[in-house]
């Protein structure tokens, strides 16, 4: 395909103070002493690089040529995590916290302080927990945990802090024990009996092993106070508010025969073992009597199992006059799935990223690898210099890849693939912004043995004829068949006359559209008219294409050997890989 035969040598023009016109033009010379095809005619522009030396400051610039832009995807840089705070006096409810951190480097640790600082708390004095109505997981290591990863995990399982008191802080474990528990409550079963059903999420308790089974009850009435704060009736709220944990809990418990709740013991009964506490194999976890004779260090003892921890089953029996239970379900978001699609909905939605952000981030100097530095002329070493791209010019036919694997090492296998949807327009793509200078490589006048190219002038007449087309492309076929520009001019004149009349107030909507995104009045518009596809990931990947057929104006899937209509919604989604884009109205000349 190249027309050059025999290449000559030639070396890489550096520019020092020459302008960037004519160095550009002098290596795309150079390049085409060496290249000259349909290929480099159509597909190859020209980058501009910038390199600086970080030691001397030195500065190199090139013009080379470039088949396609790789675009990088930038990612979302900021995640939001929320969570409860749970408050060491348990009559306060919870507070729902939600925190903005950076998605790379933030960890546990750092969230940890960023909590203490909005609660106002000491920074030691919680942790961090995630529970279900089941289990209970304390978040550890929080140095090397990122806080990407509790967000993740906040999916299935709600996230909580847990302020703790000094005492708690220090307590001794010879003397103290810490106690999980679940809490249930009673539903009637299928068969109309009653049963236990567990809800809200998982609690722990530190009790001293000297205290005895009635107050352990009295500590688990403390944690649930709030329930009967919120019950009280308007008269005698005052006089409650006054009381004690103690006293509030004596008044509650002494006036009842039939107790809020009763505390069971979770078994560690099976088929083969019989429970610690009562001896059965069937036992279904066993009442812990309010009894003061009964001691926690009593309970510990009969333990024989190092590995077993002592757990609760706070149960509400149903004689709570007015509490209501389901209120303590609202700090858990699981409870109310519909929270939860909406947020997803917002995190697919925020995952969207636009070309020219990736156009942006393009031309984002970037410090260069330790494996790839530079080397410095003037120092006379390698360098990490600083590089800078940018497009210099803009071929005809543009191929933009969207960089979606990106090597995290060294090795092919910690190559991951970026799913994320990127936006582009099937037409008028505007990147004026990024190109240095408007003209095509192929105009710069330089001797070339290839003739029979064309260019249409940019001019904004043009462009109005091409959004006047009509869909069914009859347009489009005139121009193959009488080559095009004739008959173009003609058809601006026309609609020129339109616009002027003041008529035609779609068409000035549409010259407003054309100016670009930054109202440039001749912006370099690009339209797409193929798409590469890439589904799977690196291992195991399947290619299709859209292409649009230039007489009909239709897109087409192409997937092996299948060729089906598709419908323009589908063209970008998250699995474009490759962009095929023509400069607007220009023409190939055959
Ligand atoms: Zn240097
Ligand atoms: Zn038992």
């Amino acid at each position: 395909m190249n027309r050059v035969k025999q290449k000559p040598f030639t070396e890489v023009i550096e520019s020092e103070t020459q302008p960037d016109y004519e160095v550009g033009m002098k290596s795309w010379e150079n390049h085409l002493k060496r290249n000259q095809s349909i290929i480099v005619d159509l597909l190859h522009g020209q980058f501009k690089s910038k390199i600086t030396c970080p030691t001397c400051s030195r500065i190199s610039i090139t013009f080379d040529p470039f088949n396609s832009v790789t675009l990088p995807i930038p990612a979302k840089k900021e995640k939001e995590i929320d969570f409860f705070f749970l408050h060491a006096n348990h009559r306060e409810k919870p507070t729902k916290l939600s925190i903005k951190f950076p998605i790379k480097s933030h960890t546990v640790a750092q969230l940890r302080e960023e909590t203490a600082k909005l609660m106002k708390k000491d920074p030691k004095l919680f942790y961090f927990f995630f529970s279900t109505q089941h289990s209970r997981e304390v978040v550890k290591d929080e140095e090397h945990t990122s806080t990407n990863t509790l967000r993740k995990k906040k999916k299935i399982k709600p996230l909580f802090a847990c302020e703790i008191t000094e005492e708690e802080l220090n307590a001794n474990p010879e003397t103290y024990v810490k106690v999980d528990y679940q809490t249930t409550k009673k539903v009637l079963n299928y068969f109309g009996r009653p049963s236990r059903r567990k809800f809200t999420f998982f609690r722990s308790v530190c009790l001293n092993k000297n205290l005895n089974a009635q107050e352990v009850y009295m500590k688990i009435f403390e944690q649930y106070r709030i329930l009967w704060d919120e019950a009280i009736s308007d008269e005698q709220k005052e006089e409650w508010n006054k009381l004690s944990n103690e006293e509030a809990f004596h008044k509650i418990w002494d006036n009842s025969d039939n107790k809020p709740f009763q505390i069971y013991l979770v078994t560690n009964a099976r088929v083969f073992h019989e429970c610690f506490f009562c001896g059965e194999k069937r036992c279904e976890n066993c009442e812990l009597k309010y009894d003061s004779s009964i001691k926690v260090s009593d309970l510990l003892e009969k333990i024989k199992d190092p590995e077993f921890e002592l757990e609760f089953e706070v149960f509400f029996t149903g004689s709570g006059e007015g509490l209501d239970l389901d209120s303590l379900n609202s700090y858990t978001d699981l409870k109310k799935p519909s929270m939860n699609e909406t947020e997803e909905a917002k995190e697919a939605k925020e995952k969207d990223i636009d070309i020219y952000q990736c156009f942006r981030q393009f031309e984002e100097p970037e410090t260069l690898g330790e494996e790839n530095a530079w080397y410095c002329s003037k120092c006379k070493e390698h360098k990490r210099a600083t590089k800078k791209m940018e497009i210099f010019k803009a071929p005809p036919i543009m191929m933009v890849h969207l960089k979606r694997f990106k090597s995290e090492g060294a090795s092919i296998l910690s190559k991951s693939k970026i799913s994320a949807k990127v936006d582009f327009p099937l037409e008028n793509l505007d990147i004026s912004e990024f190109v240095a200078h408007p003209e095509f490589p192929m105009d710069y006048p330089v001797d070339r043995i290839t003739p029979g190219f064309k260019q249409e002038q940019t001019n904004e007449q043009a462009l109005n004829v091409e959004t006047n087309q009509t869909p069914n492309g009859e347009n489009g076929i005139e121009q193959d068949n009488n080559n095009g520009y004739v008959q173009l001019e003609e058809e601006t004149k026309m609609e020129e006359e339109v616009t002027n009349n003041g008529m035609n107030i779609e068409e000035e909507k549409n010259q407003e559209q054309l100016n670009g995104a930054n109202g440039n009045p001749n912006p370099l518009l690009y339209d797409l008219f193929a798409v590469v596809n890439h589904y799977g990931n690196l291992g195991f990947g399947h290619y299709t294409a859209y292409a649009k057929n230039h007489l009909t104006n239709k897109w087409y899937c192409f997937d092996d050997s299948s060729v089906m209509e598709e419908s323009e919604e589908n063209v970008c989604s998250s699995a474009s890989y490759v962009l095929f884009y023509k400069r607007k109205n220009w023409n190939f000349d055959f």
